[in-house]
């Protein structure tokens, strides 16, 4: 069995050098928590990027990996942290969120979170590492589990946040959700989180490996227009109540106390219209899914609701982050949602 270690290791130059030309015997190389830092044309500057937080999103490994094989000089200096390579090591490589019987990283972040153990010492490594070059901007590189279009995530909506997001993406989920996520915290710069597109598509390559050019060689991240970004408020979280369980099915399942569609994932792309069916559930019972707002209050009536034992949309949402892996659906969540007019309007 894995476990996170606490010790932080540098790769440099020799190493640099020598680094192998794919990117998973360059995985296979990795020990553990490993930083890169790369000097810039302007030195007094650093900007940092994370990435390998989830062990199964290798988007922004592979475009990091890749620019290392550059061997350009960046415009600053840049920091990379592969902040979990022991998950994405876990065989079958880059399928694993997080190494066995642990934790997801990204929710030990938040300083109030139980101390001591081995993933929030590796939250706290990460933290301190950010910390100690005081970068005037951070990208968190992710994958969605299930196919998707790229977005962004942030906590602020502010022009610096936005200027980093459009460096990737046209699409900005707002949130006030607080998970514990490295992306929610205060490092006195702007920080965003890349969800580059699903997991195992070269589309999402790409928007990393993109995104992260300008990252590196612009001179000022902070001078493009914004106005065409799309920004999404109010992300709700969609899971299951206590210990219900989920399963994925083209037909109701018995052995699971919900079914959702096997295609669910398709709604990600574009916006679920009001009357959706999602999935199927107990006729006469009430719902084990739970839709949990930025006030930490329990929407789900207003959202979907059961007929007759299928479950259908009561409103038109927007769905990401869907996935239909069992254990992040049941461990994490099935699913968030926004949408665009409050609540209150579109009850009656
Ligand atoms: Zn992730």
């Amino acid at each position: 069995m894995t476990h996170l270690h606490d010790k932080v290791y540098k790769l440099e130059a020799d190493q640099l050098a020598e680094l192998p030309k794919r990117a998973l015997p360059f995985l296979k190389s990795l020990r553990g928590l490993t930083v890169v830092d790369i000097s810039g044309k302007d030195s007094s500057r650093w900007r940092v990027v994370t990435t390998l937080i989830h062990g199964n999103e290798p988007s922004g490994f592979i475009a990091c990996h890749l620019w290392l094989l550059s061997k350009e000089i960046p415009s600053t200096n840049i920091r990379v942290i592969f902040c979990n390579p022991e998950a994405a090591q876990t065989k079958p490589y880059f399928t694993n969120r997080y190494v066995e019987n642990s934790e997801d990283l990204n929710r030990f972040f938040n300083r109030n979170h139980s101390k001591g153990s081995a993933v929030s010492i590796r939250a706290e490594r990460i933290m301190s590492l950010i910390h100690e070059v005081s970068p005037e901007a951070i990208v968190d590189l992710h994958n969605t589990s299930g196919n998707s279009p790229a977005f962004a995530v942030s906590v602020s909506e502010s022009q610096a946040h936005k200027q980093l997001v459009k460096l990737f993406t046209e699409s900005l989920i707002l949130t006030q959700l607080n998970v514990g996520a490295v992306m929610e915290q205060d490092f006195n710069a702007p920080i965003v989180t890349i969800e580059c597109g699903g997991a195992t598509e070269n589309s999402s390559h790409e928007v990393a490996a993109s995104g992260l050019y300008h990252f590196f060689n612009l001179e000022n991240l902070f001078a493009s227009d914004v106005s065409s970004l799309q920004v999404r408020r109010h992300p709700i979280r969609i899971e299951l109540t206590d210990d219900a369980s989920v399963g994925f099915a083209h037909h109701r399942l018995s052995t699971t106390d919900i079914t959702l569609r096997a295609d669910i994932e398709s709604l990600n792309r574009d916006l679920t219209p009001k009357e959706e069916f999602i999935g199927w559930c107990e006729p006469d019972e009430p719902l084990v899914i739970q839709a949990i707002d930025d006030q930490g209050l329990n929407q789900i009536e207003n959202f979907f609701e059961n007929r007759n034992g299928c479950i259908f949309t009561k409103v038109e949402l927007q769905l990401f982050m869907v996935t239909t892996v069992p254990e992040i659906a049941t461990r994490d969540c099935l699913f968030y949602t926004t949408l665009d007019k409050p609540v209150q309007q579109l009850v009656n």
